[in-house]
């Protein structure tokens, strides 16, 4: 398989998409990202790096982050994690308000803000003071401790995210916060500001492709943890778009609104995109076209 080749091809021609669609600049610090970047890695399960582009700077992941989290629970709590969060697509708006109300607080899935919001809380619980179990987890999982969080960005978004402050409120109301609504949401905020480069990220979600084996060899997951994690990436990564990614690209993915994709292709790659302007939907233009490029010109997906 040339995936270097194929990877230069994709560039040239998902280069007319890059720089169309919209920044999330509802993130104050967004609205600066350059609009025409794009990098893409593909990252064998044998760590052979194949990248084009800007493959090497980092952007601000926001929900991407939410997998790690998501692991991190599953390993923590085990199956109780379900008692509190569903694994459904939820059909509406990542922030939406109002299906929360109709379901009594058991947010869809963990990949929407209020599911993340739970899966943080639970996370809180077994942490101590001074420490960080996500920041630990995504450093053992990429066998990279320079990974970090960038400051301005969580700032930016804990000064303008109202939306999320009524949504921990409200998740407390129904009593499925066991922490202070201001903790989760403060973790909440860093979370969603990690700042990785594609193949900071390809290195980070190899875990998935390898039933837990992590970049640096390490076992950071159960492969039945690991199942769990991309089928909910399949059916709810991808905000209200999982449908036509199952069916254009045929790959678990998650994005973020910071305009990165990764993609898992168990047992032989992930696949890791940026492009920061986005869909309606909220997800990156050219690296949504990128990724079914991909599965297309290699024949490789999940189906
Ligand atoms: N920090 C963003 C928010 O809470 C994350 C959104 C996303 O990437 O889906 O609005």
């Amino acid at each position: 398989m040339d995936y270097q080749r194929t990877l230069r091809e994709i560039a040239d021609e998902v280069r007319p998409l890059v720089g169309r669609g919209r920044i999330a600049d509802y993130i104050p610090p967004l609205a600066d990202v350059p609009r025409g970047r794009f990098g893409m890695v593909v990252r064998t399960i044998g760590s052979e790096v194949f990248s084009v582009g800007d493959a090497e700077e980092r952007f601000s992941i926001q929900s991407i982050a939410k997998v790690f989290s998501l692991t991190l629970a599953m390993r923590l709590e085990g199956d109780t994690v379900w008692e509190r969060v569903g694994r459904e697509p939820s059909g509406t708006a990542f922030n939406s308000l109002v299906q929360l109300e109709v379901e009594h607080g058991i947010p869809r899935n963990p990949f929407i803000n209020a599911g993340a919001l739970v899966v943080l809380d639970m996370v809180l619980s077994h942490q101590a003071q001074g420490q960080d179990l996500v920041l630990d987890f995504v450093r053992r999982a990429s066998a990279n401790p320079s990974v970090g969080y960038d400051t301005s960005v969580a700032e930016a978004e804990r000064a303008t995210g109202h939306r999320n402050r009524a949504l921990a409120h409200f998740l407390k109301s129904f009593g499925n916060l066991r922490n202070d609504p201001d903790r989760v949401l403060d973790a909440y905020f860093l979370l969603c500001s990690l700042s990785m480069s594609c193949a900071e990220l390809a290195a980070a979600f190899q875990y998935l492709a390898t039933s837990g084996l992590s970049a640096g060899g390490e076992q950071v997951a159960t492969a039945r943890q690991v199942k769990r994690v991309n089928s909910v990436m399949l059916t709810c990564g991808v905000y209200d778009e999982a449908g036509d990614y199952a069916y254009r690209v045929g790959l678990p993915a998650k994005s973020g609104v910071g305009g990165g994709v990764v993609a898992v292709m168990p047992g032989r790659f992930v696949a890791a995109v940026w492009s920061p302007c986005l869909s309606e939907k909220g997800n990156s233009l050219a690296g949504t076209m990128a990724l079914e490029l991909l599965t297309t010109k290699t024949a490789l997906s999940i189906f």
